[in-house]
């Protein structure tokens, strides 16, 4: 499977808690399906899991739509359909569409700060595609309706993803470069173990281009390095991403701001970055703690998860 294909399945394994959420989900799918008007609402897939979800998460909103096998036996393809004028109508009172179906983003259908993510997340379903991040990094939305293409850009612009647009063939390509941002849309998106594989591959590729040019390193001292490495990052970016960093003492930010400037230095070429330079278990030891909160913090989100 493709990695893209491994995006899509990832986000559609990923439940969402809220009802809003689900909503928002529901919204997203509306607006970058293949077709969504008067007449009703049509999603065209090659993968019967997106189907599913699609029935899924309308079913969830209390919209009825069917789902329809297309293609042939060797490469098969899905519509999920919505097209009873009765659903259609409630469909439209949901997303405030009374007046008319108009393709810009309505930001009152996302509403929580994990909307924003079912949103994108149902949007990538729909009409995205990610590169091999082996070969590239690069991942994009396509849409034909301009103001929408330009409405999705200022969502993900918003949330500092930084955006950029072009036009192919007519239609509006929105897409992302920066191989951090892509990490961070998918994790926003639910596909938390994409942008950890992403992460991987990235840390890999720059510890082995460095490796080959210096010396002939072996690749079991390479894969050592890179787990380490990897491990620290992964807990410094969440601690970032769940609002509790600026709470960790001035020593242990300034060792995982390095860390993350420097992801592919080997712990005592790291700590020779110090001013002044600490010694290589100093820095160890400040990393494993870092490492250390945020799995206690990991695991009571978890929890709470959960129990809710
Ligand atoms: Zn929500």
């Amino acid at each position: 499977m493709s990695f893209s294909g491994e995006v899509k399945q990832e986000i559609v394994a990923h439940r969402l808690q809220r009802s809003c959420c689900r909503h928002a989900a529901a919204y997203g799918i509306a607006c970058f399906a293949r077709n969504f008007d008067e007449k009703g609402l049509l999603l065209y897939t090659e993968q019967l899991c997106i189907a599913e979800y699609a029935q899924w998460v309308f079913g969830q909103i209390g919209v009825e739509g069917h789902i329809h096998q297309k293609g042939s036996a060797s490469s098969p393809a899905y519509e999920f359909e919505i097209s009873n004028p009765e659903e259609m109508q409630k469909l439209k009172n949901l997303f405030g569409l009374e007046e008319g179906i108009c393709f810009r983003i309505n930001s009152k259908n996302i509403c929580c700060s994990r909307c924003t993510g079912a949103f994108l997340g149902a949007a990538f379903l729909c009409s995205g595609t990610m590169s091999d991040p082996n070969k590239d990094y690069h991942l994009e939305f396509t849409s034909s309706r301009q103001m929408l293409a330009k409405d999705l850009e200022g969502i993900l612009a918003e949330h500092e993803f930084s955006p950029k647009r072009t036009l192919r063939k007519g239609t509006a390509v929105i897409y992302i470069k920066a191989s951090e941002k892509i990490e961070d849309l998918l994790t926003l998106m639910g596909a938390t173990s994409s942008s950890l594989e992403l992460m991987n591959v990235k840390v890999y590729r720059d510890i082995r281009n460095k490796a080959n040019r210096i010396t002939n390193c072996e690749t079991a001292n390479i894969d050592k390095t890179v787990a380490a490495n990897l491990k620290s990052i992964q807990a410094i970016r969440y601690l970032q991403q769940s609002g509790v960093w600026e709470l960790q003492s001035d020593s242990l930010r300034y060792a995982g701001d390095l860390r993350l400037q420097w992801p592919d230095l080997s712990l005592s070429q790291l700590a020779e970055k110090f001013q002044p330079p600490i010694s290589k278990s100093g820095l160890n030891h400040r990393l494993r703690k870092l490492e250390s909160i945020a799995a206690t913090l990991q695991e009571r989100s978890s929890h709470e998860q959960q129990d809710s």
